[in-house]
């Protein structure tokens, strides 16, 4: 058999699978978490109900495809459930890695290990439910600084200033390193916080760093800015009450002050200033002034890192890819730097090839551009008689690794209906990994039993 191997189940993953299979090869996913989606289905803010089911249900007829075999449950990495050599070892003609990026950005500042201060992605797929996520403790308290000015810090922003009641946020203050020209959030994305912001406050703030920003050119002018970045605030007419969305420009974390239960109480912040590179791009350097945050959580929505643990090899910019023929021409080999070599059969796509870039959407077209890339290899290789599907699972099963496969996850949807009459109707969702494994088990004891008992009429 000519085995495709795929690590990774996020749109990537997924779409890679689905274009594989469709060109005829046995295809494995082999993915971390029990269900599929990846950041499509635990990132991806929880009120966008409709995008997610319409992503959930392309998964879910990529993995109906009679060649596509799912390893759900299955950590692939030198120090996780499967190493790569383990992974080598069952013999596939390429693998696909698809596994996002996973580690967190670090800043390496005094402090930054205090309780309360957690990567923005962790605790996204905390309220996202993520099975290895949910029940950690991501506590929030009431004045809470978000670091970054992306789409991920305004979702988080977001998800702490709605639904009051259940949280204690007073204020959220956005921290950004450049200036209010340089923000990176999309219009259809602030504008589920605008009724948050002060006009007054924003407005303040705004001449507070005009100067600096003048000096490279930048007119950031209020008006100017509020029309480009913020295009509804102007609808939204009276002082809002808490919680507060507040933003803070030209500023960097520099340290962090933890109190006596070791939770952080401040956040100190050096002031930029603006300065113009040679080739005329603007970056932020910090001056000798600082300012002081009272806050009790601080996220960090900087971006991430791929994860060293999966034992690819690694270049400045994480998993190293083969340099690009043309200068824009993507890449998709694995390279090794210190050989100068690629790794044959062995392909990176989606955020693994390139760390937080990109919608889903985006993610699907690297998947299936990676896909294609590697057919383009595969035509080319002799068949390396990959192990069957049920060695692979004899094989993971002797590690003492619980697999969750298709039909498992064929179980847990069934499971989770089943809850969800009785508890809920169509919200009742297994979030704790003990409870989905058992859930699978007795949904699959009920099956056998409903079996015996229609053999038995
Ligand atoms: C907070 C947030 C909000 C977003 N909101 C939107 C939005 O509104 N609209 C939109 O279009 N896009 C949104 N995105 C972007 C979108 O989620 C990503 O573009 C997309 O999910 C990236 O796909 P991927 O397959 O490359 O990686 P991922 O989605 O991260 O998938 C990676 C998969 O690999 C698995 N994996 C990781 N490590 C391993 C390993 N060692 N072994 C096996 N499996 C592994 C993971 O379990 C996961 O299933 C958002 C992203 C974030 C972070």
């Amino acid at each position: 058999m000519k085995g495709v191997f795929v690590v990774g189940a996020g749109p990537a993953g997924m779409f890679a699978a689905r274009r594989l299979a469709l060109a005829g090869y046995e295809v494995c996913v082999f993915n971390r978490d029990i269900r599929p989606g990846g950041l499509a289905q635990y990132g991806i803010y929880p009120l966008k109900t409709k995008m997610k089911s319409g992503l959930r249900k392309q998964f879910e007829q990529a993995l109906a495809l009679p060649n596509v075999h799912y390893f759900g449950h299955v950590q692939i990495g030198e120090s996780y459930d499967l190493s790569l050599a383990e992974l080598e070892s069952f013999r596939p003609a390429a693998i696909l890695f698809a596994s996002g990026a996973q580690g967190a950005k670090k800043l390496g500042l005094q402090g930054e290990n205090a309780y309360g201060v957690y990567a923005a992605k962790d605790y996204v797929y905390h309220y996202n439910q993520l099975e290895s996520h949910v029940s950690r403790d991501f506590s929030t308290h009431r004045h809470i600084a978000v670091v970054g000015v992306g789409n991920v810090a305004i979702d988080v922003a977001r998800w702490l200033l709605e639904d009051k009641p259940a949280k204690h946020t007073q204020s959220v203050v956005i921290v950004a390193r450049r200036g209010p020209l340089d923000v990176k959030f999309d219009a259809k994305e602030i504008e589920h916080v605008e009724p948050y912001i002060s006009r007054r406050e924003l407005v303040t703030e705004l001449e507070r760093v005009r100067a600096r920003c003048a000096r490279v050119g930048q007119d950031a002018a209020p008006d100017t800015v509020i029309a480009k970045h913020f295009p509804h605030l102007d609808e939204v007419g009276s002082e809002p009450a808490v919680p507060r969305l507040r933003f803070r420009f030209l500023s960097s974390p520099k340290a962090f002050v933890p109190n006596r239960e070791g939770r952080v109480q401040l956040l100190i912040l050096a002031d930029n200033e603006l300065v113009q590179n040679a080739d005329g791009s603007v970056a932020a350097r910090a001056t000798d002034e600082q300012a002081v945050l009272d806050v009790d959580t601080v996220l960090f929505a900087i971006g991430d890192r791929h994860d060293p643990g999966i034992g690819l090899p690694m270049g400045p910019e994480g998993f190293a890819v083969k340099p690009a023929e043309q200068p824009d021409a993507a890449s998709y080999e694995v390279w090794d730097p210190a050989e100068g070599r690629v790794h044959p059969g062995q392909f990176v796509m989606g955020w693994a090839r390139r760390a937080s870039t990109g919608l889903a959407g985006l993610a699907r077209h690297d998947g299936e551009a990676g896909a294609e890339r590697a057919l383009g290899y595969l035509s080319t290789v002799a068949d390396p008689g990959t192990m069957s599907v049920e060695q692979i699972h004899e094989r993971i099963a002797a590690k003492g690794i619980r697999v969750v496969d298709k039909e498992e996850l064929g179980l847990l949807a069934r499971a989770e209906e089943r809850r969800g009459q009785v508890d809920a109707p169509n919200s009742f969702h297994l979030i704790e990994e003990g409870a989905i494994l058992q859930a699978i088990d007795e949904e699959r004891a009920l099956e056998a039993l409903e079996v015996s008992a229609g053999g038995a009429t």
